[in-house]
């Protein structure tokens, strides 16, 4: 392992200071300071970084178009073993470490689960020693920044690079490629070999800034490389003849410039709901093409025998946004490396695989054929084969029924449905939690599964127990070594053994006492922010999530609302004090959520407002929501609200976040809240709501009426008129807008018909909590059995089931 001596690294610190900015240490700015030591950790790791880089094991290279990856100084430190070292190092100078450690920008280059996901992976691919690497864009700007004013969402761009760079990346001009654009397409029979020409194209420069992922007490440096879209200059190599002329005119120069700039300019900001706008169609060629390229290149200097590709590199596509990896490999393949269509679809096959992130309609990218086509002349004629193939294929094995081949084809009315063409098109299919992947297999995706049963399995989310326990929650980590040993930071299953402690007195009052601090720490910091005060004695009770109308947050302040109804109606109403905590950015163009929002914070300030339930009832949505909020309000969180209408999550994260940190979950049977469930068995968790098979014999079958549940339950009744009677001022419209999405539309999301039981869920929460000690169990019976959720146990999956099936690379993927 890499490592410096305290001596060494002051000295470090001081060279580089006078190099970087020609001034002394104590006449330096935090943010100076912090890109000093940055800079010198760099210089520590390099060598290394590179000698990781010309390993010989099995590549993987993981696309995805977001990588949420939150601050990388302590989480570094914590890989590296280093944080005591420069701790004490930089407070010799005077210096603190968590004043530095505060200052540095967390990227927002992802909207949330999905983003953040790819970011554990990582950790988890450099802490396991797999050669994993990420590929991405390098937004300009990330996801806006929220702020509210009146209540209401306001986006404010997210200038991330304010420097214009980011300490953690190096620019690497010498690996740019270009990635072309539009043009026209020509076929040329050269003595029996089929050419193909591609000219007047725009060419777009992709620019690998590439940032270190390391890994955890080991010497793996992997890579995440984002890439910049930029002009191609003309002193810059494949600028070919056939690249159309923009240099014409001052004009034309200038509309090239915005071409190609804008293509990573920002991140598009929708969460789990697909865009079709061309823009998008073009960050996601950009990148693909960029990575794809590259994988070859870096192939080609190692290894001769392109039919071997399979053998050294595993690419996954992570949800579709990045399915056109698969045209841009055969592009490559026949193009350039002129294999035949077979041997170029079985290359392509074997390499590539799949996740498949949701089963919800509006997220389900379908590209307009004619945009591609435009857009991606020759990417689109490979496509149209592999749609031609297939149909083939599809009509010679259910001969006869249209129906079933059109459903099946990946282009159909014009569209081209890209997770078809994943499916096909890759070796492996996975879902993302259990329940989930039985819903792929025997509803969504269920004629493909039949086709090709073996290609589907399930790989449950993780998460980075490195991020989310130890680093956020130094002293639960360190409870938790105190009782186990450390064994449980390699082998998170080990945590286990903290269930012999469930009954010890001294154990529990030791875990509340943790839990209380960090209530204290969040509690400061909100009285800082928002001036609010909250009682670190009252439940906690948190959600934190994307705003979506399937994860219900209208559920949860419908709750809120049903307490305080009752708080009025009786002063001595049996209850714990509670603070409900929310978090949570709406996508710009999401109306109905952004008035959920607005909902949310009237109905918090009225309520906060009212001195009558001053001692029993707050309400707190924080603004702009984000990985290092997460960090700190995670661990200090009672209950995790994860209530999502039953089939539409996924997984989810944070619900095993939660977990580890040794919250309480409240939740329907969705996602992997399922396992969590298996995990913890009844007596730990406060289950509700609707099954999956009852919300989809509803889909199928109907016999649901919101109209007449709510004529007739007097609780749901109450609360649904608070959102037009007045009772909540200032929401006109957005009141009317939600109730018209409950009453008129028949609440597509099922918040009335699981509400009673919800507000029954409720008050066990509240019975419990009166017992501390039996909570406190609960708790360490949930942090004890967390360990399965480590996203080293889902690497570890894809790597033996999906990466590495069937080769043995050295021997290395055995110890998996
Ligand atoms: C974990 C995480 C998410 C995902 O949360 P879910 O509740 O699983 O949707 C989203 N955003 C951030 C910042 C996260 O850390």
């Amino acid at each position: 392992m890499v490592t410096i001596s305290k001596k060494k690294f002051k000295q470090q610190f001081e060279t580089k200071m006078y190099s970087l900015y020609a001034q002394s240490i104590n006449e330096a700015s935090n943010e100076q300071l912090l890109n000093v030591l940055c800079s010198v950790i760099k210089d520590i790791i390099a060598k290394r970084w590179i000698e990781t880089k010309i390993s010989c094991q099995k590549e993987v290279y993981y696309f995805c178009i977001e990588f949420l990856m939150g601050r990388q100084l302590k989480s570094n430190l914590l890989n590296l073993d280093l944080e005591k070292t420069i701790r004490e190092g930089l407070k010799d100078l005077g210096i603190s470490l968590d004043d530095l450690i505060e200052e540095e920008v967390d990227p927002a280059l992802g909207n949330g689960g999905l983003g953040r996901l790819a970011a554990c992976f990582l950790d988890s691919m450099a802490s396991l020693d797999i050669s994993g690497h990420g590929y991405g864009i390098r937004y300009k700007y990330g996801l806006f920044e929220q702020k509210f004013v009146n209540g209401y969402q306001v986006e404010v761009p997210d200038n991330w690079l304010t420097q214009g760079n980011y300490i953690w990346e190096t620019v690497r001009p010498n690996k740019a490629v270009v990635v072309k654009f539009e043009g026209d397409v020509e076929l040329i029979d050269d003595n029996k070999r089929l050419r193909v020409v591609h000219k007047n194209y725009i060419p777009v420069m992709a620019m690998p800034y590439d940032i270190p992922i390391i890994g955890y007490e080991n010497d793996s440096i992997n890579t995440l490389r984002l890439f910049k879209s930029d002009i191609v200059r003309r002193d810059f190599g494949p600028t070919s003849s056939n690249a159309k002329n923009y240099s014409g005119s001052y004009d034309d120069a200038l509309k090239y410039k915005y071409y190609a700039e804008e293509i990573s300019q920002v991140l598009y900001p929708n969460d789990s709901n697909y865009a079709g706008r061309l823009l998008r169609l073009k960050q996601e060629y950009f990148f693909v093409s960029a990575g794809i390229q590259d994988i070859i290149r870096k192939f080609k200097k190692h290894k001769s025998n392109i039919l071997d590709l399979p053998k050294s590199v595993a690419i996954h596509i992570n949800d579709t946004h990045p399915t056109l990896c698969i045209p841009e490999l055969m592009r490559i393949l026949l193009d350039e490396e002129g294999l035949s269509w077979d041997e170029a679809w079985d290359i392509t096959k074997n390499t590539i695989s799949y996740t498949n992130h949701t089963i919800m309609a509006e997220a389900m990218e379908k590209w307009p054929a004619e945009m591609m086509k435009k857009l991606l002349p020759r990417i689109y004629m490979i496509v149209e084969e592999i749609d031609r193939r297939y149909k083939n294929y599809l009509n010679e094995k259910y001969s006869g029924d249209i129906n079933k081949v059109n459903h099946m084809s990946i282009i159909n009315c014009e569209n081209i449905s890209m997770a078809h063409l994943c499916i096909m098109g890759s070796h492996s299919v996975n879902g993302v939690a259990n329940l989930h992947t039985e819903i792929l297999k025997n509803e969504v995706l269920k004629d493909f599964y039949d086709d090709e049963p073996e290609k589907f399995n399930n790989k449950t989310n993780g998460i980075a127990h490195r991020r989310w326990l130890l680093s956020c929650n130094p002293k639960l980590a360190d409870l938790i070594t105190e009782l186990i040993g450390s064994e449980w930071k390699r082998d998170t299953l080990k945590l286990e053994e903290l269930e012999k402690y469930k009954d010890d007195i001294d154990v529990l009052r030791k875990l509340d006492e943790i839990k209380t601090d960090n209530k204290k720490i969040l509690a400061n910091h909100i009285k800082e922010k928002y001036d609010i005060d909250i009682n670190p004695n009252s439940i906690y009770d948190v959600q934190i999530k994307r705003l979506h109308a399937y994860k219900r947050q209208l559920l949860n302040v419908f709750h809120i609302l049903h307490l305080y109804h009752e708080l009025l109606e009786n002063p001595n109403f049996d209850i714990e004090p509670r603070t409900f905590i929310f978090g949570a950015k709406a996508a710009p163009g999401y109306h109905l959520a952004k008035s959920i929002i607005k909902f949310i914070n009237s109905v918090a300030y009225k309520i906060n407002n009212d001195e009558r339930v001053k001692d029993k009832l707050k309400v707190v949505f924080v603004e702009n929501y984000s990985v290092s909020l997460a960090e700190i309000i995670i661990p200090a969180a009672d209950v995790s609200e994860q209530i999502s209408t039953t089939t539409k999550e996924a997984s989810g994260t944070s619900n095993m976040k939660f977990m580890m940190n040794g919250a309480i979950t409240i939740a329907t049977l969705d996602g992997a809240n399922v396992e969590i469930h298996e995990q913890v068995g009844n007596e730990n968790i406060i289950l509700f709501g609707l099954s999956a098979k009852q919300v989809l014999d509803y889909n199928k079958y109907g016999g649901y009426s919101a109209l007449d549940l709510y004529k007739s339950n007097m609780y749901i009744k109450r609360v649904v008129d608070d959102l037009i009677n007045g009772f909540i001022p200032n929401i006109e419209k957005e009141g009317r807008e939600i109730y018209d999405s409950l009453i008129t539309y028949n609440d597509e999301y099922f918040v009335l018909r699981d509400m009673e039981n919800y507000i029954e869920a409720q008050q066990k929460i509240n019975k419990l909590y009166k017992e501390k000690e039996k909570w406190n169990s609960i708790s360490l019976v949930n942090i004890a059995n967390s360990g399965i959720f480590s996203s080293d146990r889902t690497i570890s999956e894809y790597a033996k089931d999906i990466w590495f099936k069937g080769c043995e690379i050295n021997g290395e993927y055995n110890k998996l």
